[in-house]
């Protein structure tokens, strides 16, 4: 999960790294009375918000909430913008430093530099960016960036060192696997400040980290997807809101080999789903969320179900999704049914009983085939 830059700023300056001052606001027409100049800054998990026009320097209030009525509620490099972190400009030398897990290696990579800000990539080519791997522990990257620094500005290898001591502490407690700081604006005197923050979070980590859970509650929203895997325990990611196939699936591999698929086929799947069939326990609970969040989709004309049994027994699993049907009855999106395993027999028995329109189909290419037709079918209306 990479957090916004907000929330990543809050959560680093509680391991000691300095921040501009700044707060962030959801609302274009909030009543500013001062602190001009200052920057807008939009909040999407993504870099290079800088040169597509997602952080800009307002000199007045007028301006500030016409920038914040541009950003708000649009997009910005594909993301939604659903904040806006309005901060007090800061100045120095745009430094830069960054902190990378490389899991195949099982070290950190270390990247440091005097010339940071949005051109960091082209610095990089031009040889402007240090890199070394340090071993997996605090000491280690320590001594790789004093060595790193060695030949910088006294200033600036004095704030990159600083900002390195509470950055690893941050990597190692809240179990990232990146921090970068672009632009660290460092003084003359040394002083520092983090200018930008860009923080990831190891998805299987985040149900024990405290900090990480509790951000989660606070701003959920913000983090839609990370948020139902914590709260529901099972994948659902949204991969395009304008989607005609949703995905009712079990298996992250089989699921994402579908979604592939399916976009070979010219279809547009509105999500990914790994809805652990295994962990039901009698409920149909999941099953209704999903067709739930899938019926969101506006553009979904057919949801493609594909249980793979193993342990589970599809009979029960036919029984929960009878229910679940019962219950969002309102959503009336046609269902391409596939199932395979396990107490078949029973499934298509229930099935058929309850509803002759319910065909349970075994072939999985016939079952996508029958998905991309409905979906690409010219002139569907749903009802
Ligand atoms: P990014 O483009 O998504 O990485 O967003 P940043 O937060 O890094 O902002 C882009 C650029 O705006 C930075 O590299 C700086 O050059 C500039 N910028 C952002 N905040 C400030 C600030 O407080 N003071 C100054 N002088 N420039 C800033
Ligand atoms: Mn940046």
């Amino acid at each position: 999960m990479m957090l916004l830059e907000h929330d990543a700023k809050v959560l680093l300056s509680k391991f000691g790294v300095p921040i501009p001052f700044g707060f962030l606001t959801e609302h274009a027409d909030i009543a500013l009375t001062s602190g001009m100049p200052c920057f807008i800054k939009a909040q999407v998990p993504v870099g290079g918000r800088g040169k597509a026009g997602g952080v800009v320097l307002v000199n007045s209030v007028e301006e500030a909430n016409r920038e914040l009525k541009r950003l708000l509620g649009n997009k910005l490099k594909g993301h939604q913008v659903r904040g806006c972190r309005l901060e007090a400009p800061s100045g120095g030398v745009e430094c830069y430093i960054s902190l990378m897990l490389d899991a195949a290696r099982g070290r950190i990579a270390v990247l440091i530099s005097e010339s940071g800000g949005v051109d960091i990539e082209e610095q990089s080519t031009a040889g402007k960016v240090k890199q070394a791997y340090a071993g997996f522990d605090a000491k280690s990257v320590a001594d790789t960036i004093a060595t790193l620094a060695r030949d910088m500005a006294p200033a600036n290898r004095s704030a990159i060192i600083d900002a390195s001591s509470s950055l690893v502490q941050a990597f190692f407690d809240l179990e990232l696997t990146l921090v970068e700081i672009n632009p660290l604006f460092v003084r003359d005197d040394g002083t520092w400040l983090a200018g930008d923050a860009k923080l990831v979070a190891d998805d299987n980590a985040i149900e024990r980290q405290p900090l990480l859970l509790q951000l989660l509650k606070e701003r959920g929203h913000a983090y839609p997807e990370a948020a139902l895997k914590i709260d529901h325990g099972f994948d659902f990611v949204r991969l395009d809101e304008d989607g005609d196939v949703g995905l009712l699936t079990t298996g992250a591999g089989l699921s994402m080999q579908l979604v592939d698929e399916l976009s070979r086929k010219g279809c547009r799947p509105f999500n990914f789903c790994d809805i652990r069939t295994g962990q039901f326990r009698g409920e149909p609970t999941r099953l209704i969320q999903t067709i739930r969040w899938i019926g969101e989709g506006k553009s979904v004309k057919v949801i493609l179900m594909n249980f793979f049994a193993g342990v589970t027994d599809l009979g029960e699993l036919s029984k929960l999704f009878l229910a679940a049907r019962e219950q969002t009855a309102d959503i009336k999106i046609p269902i391409v049914i596939r199932l395979i395993g396990n107490g078949l027999e029973t499934a298509i028995s229930n099935l058929s009983a309850a509803d002759a329109s319910l065909v349970v189909e075994t072939d999985l290419d016939k079952a996508v085939d029958r998905v991309v037709s409905i979906a690409t079918a010219p002139a569907f209306k749903r009802g």
